[in-house]
């Protein structure tokens, strides 16, 4: 969160701060090794100006190795633009809304308390949890020390890390967190609600009173300093996100965009109306218009408290699917328009279900996780060959269904002279 970095790590792993096992660190030149033991003599003086003490420093650096694996990561490219509506499929489906709802049941008490305290919803705060690390289920793996003492000696962007190192080591020397629970993604983030280090500093609470705050164990914790994270970044006790809405026929749908907002009366004015058939607020409500696939997807209408969401992952895709969730959590159903594919995106059920499929046709991909990596996409331009499908690797809705319809045959058939 909190990191364009961590936007492409959400779109390649389909889960935001996704966690998937960390590789084994890639073999370091001697080279790389020297640069990094002279960086961090370096560092060593800016960690003890920003207030880490000596002995912190030596004793959480000694030993260090770099990891050159999250440079990797750092300049990684993503391989193609991930459709917004396979985004949404993986993060708001079934499973993830049963999961939800079963963790406001079990944090009820908690929930309440945060609501009062900060003013957000159960239902949202739940739905971020669930949408950063799965209910506390993906914490990622990658310990914090090796990933940003290296993002701060290599590659791009060494200022913006060296930050987040020094707010780590603070975060240790206060003994909030044992440094070998401090584990995240690539880039940093962690615990169940994937706050970078400097984001912890500023604005982890905690809620269960034993005096620390710890985002890593204490689920009442991660709940409250999301709440307050969220109030913090501007969110307004009662006010809608926002709604999935229809538009009128021959709208100028050139003043669309979040951060072009107009009140809620002037939309109606021109037309507008809630998806579900209820009235737009009336008033002076400030909303903007977002047409995420274009003016023939659906449509939404979003205040500030949209932009509060926004503003933990930067990206609107992000800030939608933690809506969505939020409105799935309190009983209502998927989008009422759809998107404009006709070829859906799927969801982790379906994921796994595809990923079976394929290992059932004698595909290597190893365990069917429903997380669509280099394996699962190469096996899927293989089979999609076979079947006469755009050979793109995608795990839509078209390919599943081949696969189901031809289970069972075995695959050397396909390659088969056709019987006279
Ligand atoms: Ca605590």
């Amino acid at each position: 969160m909190n990191l364009r970095y961590a936007s492409s790590l959400l779109c390649a792993a389909g889960l935001a701060g996704a966690a998937q096992a960390a590789p084994a660190p890639a073999q370091v030149s001697a080279a790389d090794a020297a640069a990094f033991s002279s960086c961090l003599s370096q560092l060593r003086g800016q960690a003890l100006q920003q207030g880490v003490a000596a002995g912190t420093f030596d004793a959480h650096t000694r030993g260090l190795t770099p990891d050159m694996s999250v440079i990797a990561s750092l300049d990684a490219q993503p391989e193609f633009k991930t459709p917004i509506w396979d985004y949404l499929a993986a993060l708001v489906d079934d499973e993830r809304v049963a999961d939800g709802q079963q963790a406001l049941r079990q944090w009820h008490a908690e929930l309440a308390r945060a609501q009062a305290q900060f003013g957000v919803d159960p239902a949202t705060v739940v739905a971020v949890w669930g949408v950063e690390s799965n209910f506390g289920k993906k914490l990622g793996g990658r310990p914090l020390l090796t990933s940003l003492s290296t993002l701060s000696c290599f590659g791009r962007r060494q200022a913006y890390f060296r930050g987040e190192f020094f707010a780590t080591l603070k975060i240790i020397q206060q003994e909030h967190v044992r440094p070998e629970r401090l584990n995240g993604s690539w880039a940093g983030a962690f615990g169940q609600t994937q706050f970078m280090p400097s984001t912890y500093l500023r604005l982890a609470v905690d809620f269960d009173g034993d005096g620390r705050r710890d985002l890593v164990d204490s689920v009442p914790d991660a709940l409250a300093s999301t709440a307050n994270f969220l109030q913090r970044a501007g969110w307004k006790a009662g006010m809608p996100w926002g709604f999935e809405v229809t538009l009128p026929a021959g709208l100028d749908t050139s003043a669309a965009g979040r951060r072009n907002k107009r009140p809620m009366s002037a939309w109606a004015a021109q037309g507008l109306k809630r998806a579900d058939g209820g009235a737009l607020p009336a008033g002076d409500l400030q909303a903007g218009l977002l047409l995420p696939a274009g003016p023939t997807g659906p449509a939404f209408l979003v205040t500030r408290n949209f932009d509060a969401v926004y503003s933990y992952n930067a990206a609107e895709s992000y800030a939608l699917a933690i809506a969505h969730l939020s409105d799935r959590l309190r009983g209502a159903g998927p989008f009422v328009r759809a998107w404009p594919t006709d070829d859906p995106g799927l969801s982790r059920a379906e994921r796994r279900e595809l990923q079976s499929l394929l290992i059932a046709r004698g595909f290597d991909i190893g365990e069917p996780d429903g997380l669509i990596g280099a394996r699962t996409r190469e096996a899927l331009q293989t089979m999609q060959r076979q079947a006469g499908l755009p050979a793109d690797g995608r795990a839509g809705l078209k390919s599943l269904q081949w696969l189901r319809d031809n289970a069972g045959q075995p695959p050397a058939a396909l390659n088969a002279p056709p019987a006279d």
